[in-house]
Order: C-alpha cells, then sequence, then structure tokens
C-alpha cells in the first residue's frame, strides 16, 4: 500500500510513482477557492479611510446590510466579523424563541438537544455546542448531500421535545429546504439555515438564507464573495435581528453610560470589511456562472469515468456551484484506508480512491480536498447521537469514502481544467 501524509494532500510531498512522468505540473497552481479581487474594492474601502469610519459602524455597513437584504430577499441583515459568528447569534436568537430569555452569561442550550447537519464544516454546529446544546446528527440524502428529511422525521420521533434544527447547503447546493421547512414546522421547532457556501443559490425560485428562521452567511475569503473575514445574520424578524445587532456590539443599553442588562459580544463586521462585500457582490452571479462552467466542464471531461459529481435536484434548485466534488462508483475503488490522520491505498488497475486522486493532484499542483468529514465521525463528537434511515451503511460515511472535492476555483482555466481532468483519467488506468 502506499501511504499517504495527510501533508501530502495538500502539496507538500514527494511525487509518487503512479502519477506519470509526462504530466507537467500547472505553472498557476489550481487552488479549490480563492477570493478573486475586482478592483473596486479600494473605492469603498478608501471612503471608509478616508472619513475616519474604520471601525464596527459606517456607510459601508449600511449600504451592504440593505444590500444583502435585497438581493437575498429577506427583511434584515445583520453584518458580523464571521459567518461563525453570525450562527452564534441565530443560535441564541432561536434558544430565546424556543426556550425564553436565559440567565445572564449561562449557556442557553444547556440540557438541551439541537438536530444538526452532519456531514458539513465543523462551524455550522459549533456555536450550539459554545451554548451547551447536546446535537444529535441527521445523516444526509443522496439526491443532495445534505440532510435526509426522513432521517430527520426519524429523529423527531425519537427525540420529540426537540425544539431547534440546524441545516447546512453543503458546497452551495441547497437541501430539500421545503420538505425540511415542512418536518420542522410540524413539530413547532425553529430552523437555523447555514448558507454559508450557497450564497446565491435558490430552491423553487428562493434564494438559500431565506428559508430559515434564521440564516447565516459567510464571507470568508474561500467563499463565493468574500470580505477578507465577514459574515452575516439573515431574518424576516426584525425584532430579532435588533436583538443581534445589540448582541454583537457588547449589549449596550440605550443610556449616556454603559448600561448592561445582558451579557454581550463584540461580533461586529468592520466598515472596512463591509466595503470588501459591497464591492463584491455585483460580481456574484458572475461568480456563480463561472463556478457553473467550471462543475460542467468536469461533468463533460469526466464523463466516461465510473464516477458522478455532487448532484443536485435540477427540477427545483440551482446551486451557486461553489466546490465541485465527485463520487467514484462503488466497484471502481481501489483498497484504501483511512486512519485519524493518515491514509493509505494500493493502487490498482481500472480502480481508484480519493486520496490517490488527491496525491495526482497535488502532483501537478492542483489542490482538492477529501469531502468534509461528517462531525459523527468526529473524535470531538464521539458521544453523540447519530440519526439514518439506512443504519448498515449512513450515506454521509459512504460519500466521504468515495468522494473529494476538486479544484474550483472561478479563475481556472480551461486549460487548466483539463490537465487536472487527464491527471484524474489516469488515475483509472
Ligand atoms: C465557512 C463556513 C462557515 C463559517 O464561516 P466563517 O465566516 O468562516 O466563520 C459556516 N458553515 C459552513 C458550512 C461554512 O462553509
Amino acid at each position: 500500500m502506499n501511504v499517504i501524509h495527510p501533508t501530502y494532500l495538500i502539496g507538500r510531498g514527494k511525487k509518487r510513482m503512479y502519477v506519470r512522468k509526462d504530466t507537467e505540473p500547472l505553472a498557476d497552481r489550481a487552488h479549490l477557492a480563492i477570493a478573486t479581487v475586482h478592483g473596486d474594492e479600494m473605492t469603498y474601502i478608501q471612503e471608509a479611510l478616508d472619513t475616519n469610519w474604520v471601525t464596527t459602524a459606517g456607510s459601508n455597513i449600511t449600504a451592504l446590510e440593505e444590500l444583502a437584504a435585497r438581493t437575498v430577499g429577506v427583511r434584515s441583515a445583520v453584518g458580523l466579523g464571521t459567518g461563525t459568528s453570525a450562527l452564534h447569534m441565530c443560535v441564541k436568537l432561536a434558544a430565546e424563541k424556543a426556550y425564553g430569555p436565559g440567565l445572564p452569561g449561562q449557556p442557553c442550550l444547556a440540557g438541551k438537544r439541537v438536530f444538526a447537519t452532519d456531514m458539513t464544516f465543523a462551524a455550522t454546529v459549533n456555536p450550539a455546542v459554545y451554548e451547551g446544546a447536546e446535537l444529535v446528527f441527521i445523516d444526509s440524502e443522496r439526491d443532495t448531500w445534505n440532510m435526509d428529511p426522513d432521517a430527520l422525521t426519524k429523529a423527531f420521533a425519537l427525540y420529540p421535545d426537540t425544539r431547534i434544527v440546524i441545516v447546512a447547503n453543503l458546497y452551495g447546493t441547497p437541501a430539500r429546504l421545503d420538505r425540511i421547512r415542512e418536518v420542522c414546522t410540524a413539530h413547532d421547532a425553529i430552523l437555523i439555515e447555514d448558507a454559508a457556501e450557497s450564497l446565491g443559490a435558490t430552491y423553487l425560485g428562493r434564494q438559500t438564507g431565506t428559508f430559515g428562521d434564521l440564516s447565516a452567511i459567510s464571507f470568508n475569503g474561500n467563499k463565493i464573495i468574500t470580505g477578507s473575514c465577514g459574515g452575516m445574520l439573515l431574518t424576516d424578524d426584525t425584532e430579532a435581528a435588533a436583538h443581534a445587532r445589540k448582541w454583537s456590539t457588547q449589549s449596550r443599553e440605550p443610556a449616556a453610560w454603559y448600561q448592561h442588562e445582558e451579557i454581550g459580544y463584540n461580533y461586529r463586521m468592520s466598515n472596512i470589511t463591509a466595503g470588501i462585500v459591497r464591492a463584491q457582490f455585483p460580481h456574484l452571479s458572475e461568480h456563480i456562472a463561472q463556478k457553473k462552467a467550471v462543475y460542467m466542464r468536469y461533468k463533460e471531461g469526466l464523463a466516461g469515468l465510473p464516477v458522478t459529481m455532487n448532484p443536485y435536484l435540477a427540477d427545483c434548485s440551482e446551486p451557486n456551484f461553489w466546490l465541485s466534488c465527485l463520487l467514484i462508483d462503488e466497484d471502481a475503488m481501489c483498497e484504501c484506508t483511512r486512519t485519524a490522520t493518515t491514509s493509505s491505498f494500493t493502487p490498482t488497475h481500472g480502480k481508484t480512491c480519493p486520496d490517490e486522486i488527491l496525491a495526482a493532484l497535488a502532483s501537478i499542483n492542483a489542490e482538492g480536498r477529501p469531502i468534509w468529514k461528517p462531525m459523527s465521525m468526529q473524535p470531538v463528537f464521539a458521544g453523540n447521537a447519530f440519526v439514518t434511515t439506512s443504519p448498515d451503511s449512513p450515506v454521509d460515511a459512504d460519500i466521504f469514502r468515495r468522494g473529494l472535492c476538486l479544484p474550483s476555483d472561478n479563475k481556472l482555466t480551461q486549460e487548466a481544467q483539463m490537465t487536472i481532468i487527464e491527471t484524474i483519467k489516469r488515475c483509472f488506468e
């Protein structure tokens, strides 16, 4: 077996023999997803600097909140430092709606169960843990790789007193948001939608970020548009938005002096960050079109292979195609194993595995990544419950085993993508 050290997967290792010598590494690194700066960002940054509005108030924040709310289609948007802090505010508001105001400074979800997407980035679920919640992870469905509404229904049968659900739209693909909404409504539960990866994606003609009672988006550097960092809470509940705004600026009561009735946070977005995002927003649809072209070229270029792309519901949703992913057919998988931090496989004629493809990509200066490892498989959540409709073989563990994320940067050239596609093909030889 070839043993691949994790650092190798991010391109620091030696070339392996199974990557043919005649493939020239790409001169420009093919990134998974990085920021695309257009130039007009400086106008808004300069305006902030020129007017001394460099902190957490100013015209960029005000304009951005208005722009985001209008673009996505919600009443209120609250600019925050990160997507994670936006999710934290969502969790606190959901707890308040479900259980009433808690005690100052006490975790507001201590002893409460929260249902959450299992196969996602840890930031989806961590804020609920900050508040003492006991997370129950919900398996994915094959058709969207997102939360399985049937598994969610099953979770409510097992734990009927649960009042908060957190759903993520993985890799920019909307979950089955109408069904998830229905299940939540039937059980009087509050839905938090983590649309950090899916800004601009639509489901049934509506943008993601409008399906949750409370939703979060992110402007981290690798997302579809960026502010270098940054996030937003989105909601139609203007009172909740005002409350999040107050919490995020240290919970100051309206008084001449610092007056506090609640514990606060320093979570507000800076006016500089807001300036960058403000300039990026008009380029959102262009970025989506570029990402979609990347996805379609992979789909076409890999058509003859025993693989499928990350799926979406073509009849009712339009992803933002943030990341293009592959799933290798079971009968084309070579022998492979992963420990907690390393991976090994046996190069086999006609077969491959995600880690072989990732190593081959790394050797040509292209950056892929394994599928986000499900939370239920993480040591830190070893004691948490996991609900699935296929207990013999959970869907998301299978996608993690057979899937990978491909270089999906919107600046990826057709030429580089052809080299990537050829390199993937060779792994199956
Ligand atoms: C990026 C991301 C977040 C967190 O956003 P930050 O702005 O990086 O804090 C949350 N959830 C998902 C699914 C993400 O991909």
